[in-house]
């Protein structure tokens, strides 16, 4: 495996079937190993060190140092959409679909803020080879973030 895109979804069900079929374990160590691995909205919080407002139990891969708040802006009814500015990405704002959607509460020394949002609020990070949004930018049709994972599991291939 080259590389993983961990979707959208429920984080609390995602943990609680890896842990069942025995997927958890592997793909924490082959995170630690240095596997390229793009989470959005939940897959982002599977990818947080730290998961505020998670279900009782709830664990996550972990790789991204920093600590995500689950549902953080709501219920499904509040989800939104919004242009963000990502200097990685070129002049042309990310017009980016919020899902029922976590924030990044605190980005730890080792991660990197990719996005804000005009309060602040951080909804996108790097950390070597792992990329997390806490929206989706794959509904509206844009593949910017996707094109900058592809180079990241380009770049970890040729190592090898
Ligand atoms: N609220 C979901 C969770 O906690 C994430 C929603 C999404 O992935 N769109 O995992």
């Amino acid at each position: 495996m080259s590389g993983l895109v961990i979707p959208g979804g429920e984080s609390s069900v995602m943990d609680k079937l890896a842990r069942m079929f025995g997927l958890f374990d592997p793909l924490q160590a082959a995170v630690r190993a240095g596997l390229p691995v793009y989470g959005t909205c939940a897959g982002l919080i599977m990818l947080a060190d730290t998961v505020l407002d998670g279900m009782v139990g709830q664990k996550s891969i972990g790789g991204l140092d920093i600590s995500v708040r689950r549902n953080a802006f709501g219920s499904q009814n509040a989800s939104f959409e919004t242009d963000l500015q990502v200097a990685e990405l070129g002049e042309t704002p990310v017009h980016a679909v919020f899902i029922r959607a976590p924030v990044v509460e605190t980005v730890g020394r080792k991660a990197t803020a990719l996005a804000t949002l005009a309060d602040g609020r951080c909804v996108a990070v790097e950390q070597g080879n792992l990329l997390g949004t806490s929206f989706h930018p794959e509904i509206t049709g844009e593949f910017r973030f996707h094109d900058y994972f592809l180079q990241k599991v380009r770049a970890a291939a040729f190592r090898h």
